[in-house]
């Protein structure tokens, strides 16, 4: 209901803006100053500056929402908008007229000092299963082929470039928000907009509630593509009141979120699409300096037969040149050559394009940082500098949990409680949502920033590295992979199956007050060879360390065949009459154990500690 009644307003919307002309009253005439920017003329006319946008590339003409533009320029806009624009007298010039000329002066020369210059968006794309993605990449790439070369074209890395009006489009080949999110999780952030495909045939589904939450996430925003148009099912109107639903409101429906119906297929609405998407890539402003030494993150790396070690760069910033000193990662070397897209040599490389490179000995990680430098002393300076940093980092919480939160809210490193929600139905959510999201305070909000239904995975795990949350399931489990994954990284897990539990650990949590949970976690295993008596009754079991360790504060369990005869804490731990604090695999000692002297020959130990968990 709440969409019809959106879509209904919108309608009415604009039904009054273009009153004017269907209904053959006169068309509204406006006072326009001799310059203004994007934003302003928006503001005037009430439209959308996605649409004033629009209809400045359809003229040719690329301009940001900052950008300013002169009156003739508006005027055009403002007559295809329905208004007739007047130029406003200079002594009637008002604040707007001044300011938006105090802007156009310190924008440019803010841009002069800087030398930043407008770079191509880099481009993601999500969607559910079988919507189409791979398609879509397919058909927008050769959208672009020129006639002669149609066929002829084979792409040989992981990213490739579009021309749409002499403007460049930047898209990324590994589709999909798990891809996406495990960058973001390794650090590295390279996507600028993300263009959700949804089937016209199939509407939302489960994958693209998933893309929607980790492109809200990540800040990136979100182009629709609705897909599959030429399907005879197809029903974009149902699509737009689902996105609805999830509080994605098109355009057409009063929203901000810019939609676009295209056929992969058929290879309609591309080039609508590719409109769409510099119109918000012109909204976002993206800018880099060309004029710098190079820096770029690695989106593929692989090792070459005959080649050896190559990777694929974006780079973010500066111009890569062939012969550059690199660091990638905790490696460097020398661009000995680089191939763009298509596979051609190449000797430089601008912002946001991507290229293969060769010169490293090493293969890199996905996601490691590329950094220009003068020469060798400066690169293995800062491959020091980066290692002293890793170990720092690994010293400090790189993740949020329930027990540590209280502690980052009183320090200020945290504002926000972050939760990916889990749980075994739909109707759960909300109920669920509402109430932990009920206890935020002034200090601290809590939010769901994902919730879906099902066990947690390994793409919940990257998303709560990515952005910092803390997983909470009611009524499900976890994956066993993506356990270990969370085990691994520290990221916080937390299962409930009664609601009120749930709710009052996040509250206790916020204020400090939660008891820690515990986990097992085995540090080792021996195997009793001898038992000597010590003292009067205390007898000491001679063992022999199988596998792990044994330590003076592990706790132990005297196993006899599947039986447990006996856990309790260890009181000595011995290697020849010196007392110790830990033996390892393959060392025999003797061990004593708090009220326990009934050891046998061929009894296993397990020793085992509690280890504060989420
Ligand atoms: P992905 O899993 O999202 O990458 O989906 P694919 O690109 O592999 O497409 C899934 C299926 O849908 C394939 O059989 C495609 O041929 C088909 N498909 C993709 N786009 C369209 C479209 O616009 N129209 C029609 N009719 N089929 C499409």
């Amino acid at each position: 209901m709440v969409s019809s009644e959106r879509k209904k307003d919108a309608n009415q919307a604009a039904d009054e803006k273009s009153g004017n002309e269907t209904s053959g009253q006169k068309t509204a005439v406006i006072e326009l100053p001799a310059a203004l920017s994007v934003r302003e003329l928006s503001e005037t006319l009430k439209v959308s500056p996605v649409d004033i946008i629009k209809r400045l590339i359809r003229a040719g003409i690329m301009a940001n929402i900052n950008q300013v533009i002169d009156f003739k320029t508006a005027a055009v806009i403002a007559a295809d908008l329905g208004f007739e624009a007047r130029l406003k007298r200079r002594a009637a010039a008002g604040k707007t007229d001044r300011l938006s000329e105090a802007g156009k002066q310190s924008a440019q020369k803010a841009d002069q000092t800087t030398g930043l210059l407008p770079r191509p968006p880099v481009v993601t794309i999500m969607g559910h299963v079988d919507h189409g993605k791979t398609k879509l990449l397919d058909a927008i790439r050769k959208s672009n082929v020129v006639d002669s070369e149609a066929g002829g074209i084979t792409q040989h890395i992981g990213a490739y470039q579009v021309d749409f009006n002499g403007q460049k489009i930047t898209f990324l080949d590994t589709p999909g928000h798990e891809a996406f999110t495990a960058m973001r999780a390794r650090g590295a952030q390279v996507t600028d907009i993300t263009v959700l495909v949804v089937a016209a045939d199939d509407g939302v589904m489960p994958q693209t509630l998933e893309a929607i939450d980790h492109a809200r996430a990540a800040g990136v925003p979100i182009v629709v593509a609705i897909n599959k148009i030429d399907k005879p099912g197809a029903n974009p109107d149902r699509v737009k009141q689902q996105l609805a639903e999830v509080g994605l409101v098109v355009e057409d429906w009063g929203g901000d979120t810019v939609s676009v119906p295209v056929s992969a297929k058929e290879k309609k609405g591309i080039s609508e699409l590719l409109e769409n998407l510099m119109v918000v890539a012109e909204l976002e402003d993206l800018k880099a300096d060309p004029n710098k030494p190079a820096e770029g993150t690695v989106i593929e790396a692989e090792m070459d037969r005959t080649r050896g070690a190559l990777f694929t760069v974006l780079v973010s910033s500066g111009t890569l040149k062939v012969g550059d000193t690199i660091v990638v990662g905790q490696d460097w070397g020398r661009v000995k050559a680089m191939f763009n897209d298509t596979g051609k040599r190449v000797k430089k490389a601008t912002p946001s394009t991507p290229v293969e490179v060769l010169g490293l000995s090493n293969v890199p990680q996905v996601g490691d940082v590329m950094q220009v430098v003068d020469d060798e002393k400066a690169a293995t300076a800062i491959i020091e500098k980066r290692r002293q940093e890793i170990s720092k980092e690994a010293e400090i919480a790189r993740t949020v949990s329930l027990s540590n939160v209280f502690d980052q809210i009183s320090k200020g490193k945290v504002k926000e409680l972050g939760i990916i929600l889990k749980t075994d139905v739909q109707g759960s959510i909300e109920p669920i949502k509402t109430s932990l999201e009920k206890l935020s305070s002034d200090e601290i909000k809590v939010r769901v920033v994902h919730s879906s239904t099902g066990n947690v995975n390994e793409s919940d795990i990257m998303l709560a590295i990515a952005s910092k949350l803390v997983i909470i399931g009611f009524n499900t489990g976890a994956e066993p992979g993506a356990k270990a994954t969370a085990e691994r990284e520290g990221v916080s897990l937390r299962f409930y199956n009664i609601i009120y539990n749930m709710v009052d650990d996040v509250a206790k949590a916020l204020k400090g007050m939660l008891t820690p949970t515990f986990v097992e976690v085995i540090d080792g295993h021996g195997e009793v060879r001898a038992v000597f008596t010590a003292g009067k009754t205390e007898k000491v079991a001679g063992s022999y360390i199988t596998e792990g360790k044994v330590t003076r504060n592990s706790s132990v369990r005297v196993m006899r065949g599947k039986l447990k005869v006996f856990q309790g804490t260890i009181s000595s731990l011995r290697r020849f009459k010196d007392d110790v604090r830990e033996v390892t695999t393959g060392f025999e000692c003797g061990i004593g154990v708090d009220g326990f002297n009934e050891f046998q020959v061929g009894d296993i130990l397990e020793f085992f500690r509690n280890e504060k968990s989420g």
